[in-house]
């Protein structure tokens, strides 16, 4: 049974995770501490704790597994929030549904979304995007990604880490698309700062928040989705980061399933200089567009095996 607990503030713990914790027989946790001074807090006094974080919750599957196939109730709580959201947790569940066990759940507080429903952003569809990769090519797709993402993108992000994030944010989307930063949910210094990216990465480097932060980035501007405005969008974020044409065609075609040679055409045709490419490693003169030539790119050289980088909903 996954659980999920307070955020913040403890009055956020409901009637039904107390029940359900203070019957399970097996309580997986990340930090027995941490989870201990929770019961504590529930006068929750008896379940058997034990540490299950990220390395560990593979090993403990199998035992979980077990305890659950004989009738047991094994609860299922992180550190804060609901297990499964950038916590451990899937893991667990996929080897009990594998094994032919029952997953059930108590809902419960999720920063994420509480942060994008305070946002006054658009809520009629968002995604929970996780920690952006901290850095490399993955960081770079990831936010050529979310140029062009059409909903509302919640990010988690450590305090030290939220004005580069900011920034890059600003130079991937665009320095105006609006955003929130949401530090300290439920706690006694709960703030939201609204604005453009710009202005909160100025803010964030000026100010830096303090405590638990979630940056809520509104979506992209409509346009026929991966048309060709997108991937303009999607180009001069690229172009801000330094990519040359060739580099920036190839990520930008891995991120929205277009052909390389297409976009490529629209740099040149929005005033790119073919073979500005050679500092960056691209495609020096344009005549590998489909990027056979171009390993340094890290993208896949066949536009349709890509399409569906956005296929799903929340990650
Ligand atoms: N499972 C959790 C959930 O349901 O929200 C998320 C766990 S993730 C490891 C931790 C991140 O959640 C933090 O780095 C921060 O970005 C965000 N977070 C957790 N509590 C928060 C709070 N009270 N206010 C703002 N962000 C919070």
């Amino acid at each position: 049974m996954l659980v999920a607990t307070p955020i913040g503030n403890l009055g956020d713990l409901s009637p039904r995770a107390v029940e359900a914790l203070a019957t399970a027989e097996l309580i997986c946790c990340e930090d027995t501490r941490r989870t201990g001074r929770l019961l504590l807090a529930a006068g929750i006094d008896g379940p058997a704790l034990r540490r299950v974080d990220a390395h560990t919750e593979t090993e403990a599957a199998a035992d979980v597994v077990a305890r659950v196939l004989t009738g047991a109730t094994v609860a299922v709580v992180t550190d804060a929030g609901t297990p499964g959201v950038s916590d451990p947790g899937a893991r667990l569940v996929r080897a009990v549904l594998d094994a032919g066990g029952e997953v059930t759940t108590v809902p419960g507080p999720v920063a994420a979304v509480a942060a994008v429903v305070a946002s006054g952003l658009d809520t009629s569809r968002f995604t929970v995007d996780g920690f952006l990769p901290r850095k490399g090519p993955e960081r770079a797709a990831r936010l050529a990604e979310l140029a062009v993402e059409r909903r509302t993108v919640a990010l988690y992000e450590a305090p030290d880490r939220v004005a580069a994030t900011l920034a890059d944010l600003a130079a991937a989307c665009g320095d105006e698309r609006e955003a929130v930063v949401a530090r300290e949910l439920t706690k006694l210094h709960e703030e939201h700062r609204r604005g453009s990216l710009a202005a909160l990465a100025a803010g964030a480097a000026a100010d830096p928040p303090r405590g638990e932060v979630v940056i809520v980035v509104g979506g992209a501007p409509a346009a026929g989705a991966g048309g060709d405005d997108d991937v303009r969008i999607a180009l001069r974020a690229a172009r801000d980061r330094g990519l040359g044409p060739g580099r920036a065609a190839a990520e930008v075609a891995a991120a929205l399933g277009r052909s390389r040679r297409e976009v490529y055409a629209l740099a040149l045709a929005d005033g790119d200089e073919p073979g500005a490419d050679e500092a960056d490693g691209g495609d020096p003169d344009g005549d590998d567009p489909d990027g056979t030539a171009d390993a340094s790119a890290g993208t896949a050289t066949d536009a349709d095996a890509t399409s569906d980088q956005h296929a799903g909903g929340t990650r």
